[in-house]
Parts: structure tokens; sequence; C-alpha cells
């Protein structure tokens, strides 16, 4: 793939309607090393290569199943949405974020989302601001 400037050129050159594989998948088979935080059956949580601040998780369900982003999301993934909000708050714990930190899942080109594997930022370490860029 292209070397990307920004995350926003990345967002905008990504294809939302691809159900193709992503790098996840690969992050997943281990075919690609990551940072692992926390791993069970169903979640994996690894550093973000580009972190936006000291702590930079992204968790992300083991089987896409379909979920390639939030705005595709159908019941049968209510439990899977669930169980990443709440590992992120395990991992949260797990990475001392004890004076808070900023959950983010990036839905579509305006949201500037670039890989189609539902993924839940856990951005933490520093002070946020509002609004988000
Ligand atoms: P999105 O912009 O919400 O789709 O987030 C995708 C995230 O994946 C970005 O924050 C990237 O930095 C991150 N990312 C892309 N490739 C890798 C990788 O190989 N390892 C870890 N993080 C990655």
């Amino acid at each position: 793939p292209p070397v990307m400037a920004s995350e926003k050129e990345a967002a905008l050159a990504a294809t939302p309607s691809d159900d193709s594989p992503t790098i996840f998948d690969k992050i997943i088979s281990k075919d690609i090393p990551s940072t692992v935080v926390f791993e069970d059956d169903k979640v994996l949580a690894f550093r973000d290569i580009t972190p936006q601040g000291p702590v930079h998780i992204l968790l992300i369900p083991k089987v896409r199943d379909g979920l390639t982003g939030l705005s595709k999301a159908e019941e049968r993934h209510i439990d899977i949405l669930g169980r990443l909000l709440y590992t992120a708050k395990l991992v949260a714990k797990q990475e001392g974020l004890d004076e808070g930190f900023r959950i983010v899942i990036n839905d579509g080109p305006q949201g500037c989302q670039s890989v189609y594997h539902i993924h839940v930022h856990l951005i933490g370490g520093r002070q946020m601001n509002w609004p988000p860029g």
C-alpha cells in the first residue's frame, strides 16, 4: 500500500465497502508483529503503531463477522461490542489510566476510519481536549 502522509489521507484513501482482509488479520494471526497488551478468545488488544498519546491501544474482535465498522453493526454483534468496551476498561486499569482516558471508534471517511475491521481506540496518559479534530 502507498505510504500515507497522514491518518486523514489514509482514511480518505480507504475503501469503506471493501470486505477484503485488512492488516488486522495479519496482526491477529501474528504474521505482523504487534505489542499485545491483552488477549482472550474473542478480543485482541495491541499498541497502535502511531500513538496519539503516551498510551494508545487498539481493541479488535478476533473474528470480524461483517463488522467492518460500527455503522455495519447488527443485533448479533451486541455481545462483542459490549465485550470490546468492557475489555477497554480492563486494559485502561492495567495501563494505570486512573485519571481517565478517551475511547474512540472512527467510522467511515468522515470519521477518519482507515482500517475496515472494527476497532476501539483507547488513548490516555495525557490531558485530552474537546471537541476532537
Ligand atoms: P482508524 O483510523 O480509526 O481506522 O485507526 C486505524 C489505526 O490503526 C491507526 O491509529 C493506525 O495507526 C493503526 N495501525 C495501522 N496499522 C497498524 C499496525 O500494523 N500496527 C498497529 N497499529 C496500526
